[in-house]
């Protein structure tokens, strides 16, 4: 078992910090929200608020924050690089820029630390029932150091290359996620526009080869129903979308759907960057992506 320090307890670090506790690590957690580290640390007995002391012991240092430049802020601007042991491994499980985290993973190696990319993809219920699929960028002995302790998170542990590429994976996949939800929720409300129940197309669609996680997982549960609440917001997808189209643009191999799909997001993110993602599907007559008209 790895003493480990947490850094993130939004809606994926929270359950996945508990997971590793219930498996037996020992966990110290911080967050720039004290409630979040006091809610968690009060989950667990294996669980406290990280002090100083915990950050000279760390044997693994888990990031789960929002983007590339808070990954950095709570690594480096915060001190926290020099306070860790040589050798610490640092495992960056956010969704963050991949030419950063090269970078990044050369900094740390120039400070003694060794680094992973290893981004997830399951969201908060897979984060609740360790079954993401979790995507690493690094060298191969690192990966098989935290090997035992990313399958306590994940049932996929895809080891896809050097530094970065655990996050160039994540950020692609999520633009094939989020063409997903835009094509899904505007296929539902054409079908409804020609009189077919939405619930029924939905089922239409999971029996058909327009089957996707957006069909079967998010369509019925967090659109139709109204709900908007699978913990992931429309300002984190537009985020994942754009590292994806950048990557491609710099390897000279632009992407043409997705550039398209980008554009939605980033219109969608300027107005609604908090909105649950799947509230696209109510969204998208009130963006002018593509239109004659701005709706607005
Ligand atoms: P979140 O916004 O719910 O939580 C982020 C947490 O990080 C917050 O508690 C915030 O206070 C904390 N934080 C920010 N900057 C910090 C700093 N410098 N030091 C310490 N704490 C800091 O985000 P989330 O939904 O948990 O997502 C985390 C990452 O995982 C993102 O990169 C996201 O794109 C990715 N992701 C999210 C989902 C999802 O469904 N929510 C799924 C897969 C991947």
């Amino acid at each position: 078992m790895s003493r480990i320090l947490f850094i993130g307890l939004g809606n994926m670090g929270a359950p996945m910090a508990r997971r590793l506790a219930d498996a037996g690590h020992e966990l110290a957690v911080q967050d720039l929200d004290p409630d979040r580290v006091a809610a968690l640390a009060s989950a667990s007995p294996r669980i406290r608020a990280a002090a100083p002391e915990d950050r000279a012991r760390a044997e693994v240092v888990v990031t789960m924050l929002p983007t590339s430049d808070s990954v950095e802020a709570a690594l480096e601007a915060s001190g926290l690089v020099g306070e860790l042991a040589r050798g610490t491994l640092v495992v960056d499980m956010s969704s963050a820029e991949p030419v950063r985290s090269r970078a990044l993973a050369d900094r740390l190696g120039a400070a003694g630390l060794r680094a992973l990319d290893a981004p997830v993809s399951g969201g908060v219920r897979g984060a609740e029932a360790g079954t993401l699929a979790i995507m690493v960028g690094g060298e191969d002995a690192d990966v098989d150091a935290v090997a035992p302790m990313l399958r306590e998170l994940g049932g996929t542990i895809a080891h896809v290359g050097g530094h970065g590429a655990g996050h160039a994976a994540k950020a692609l996949n999520n633009l094939v996620s989020a063409a997903s939800v835009v094509a899904t929720a505007e296929a539902i409300r054409a079908a409804r526009s020609f009189g077919i129940a939405s619930q029924r197309f939905v089922e239409v669609l999971n029996a058909s080869s327009g089957r996707s996680v957006t069909s079967e997982q998010k369509a019925e549960r967090f659109m139709l129903s109204g709900t908007f609440d699978s913990g992931f917001p429309v300002g984190l997808m537009n985020k994942d979308v754009a590292i994806a189209v950048g990557l491609a643009d710099a390897q000279g191999d632009p992407v043409v759907l997705g550039a398209h799909v980008a554009k939605i997001w980033a219109a969608t993110a300027e107005r609604f960057a908090d909105a649950d993602h799947t509230r696209m599907y109510e969204l998208l007559d009130r963006i002018a992506v593509g239109r004659e008209e701005d709706p607005r």
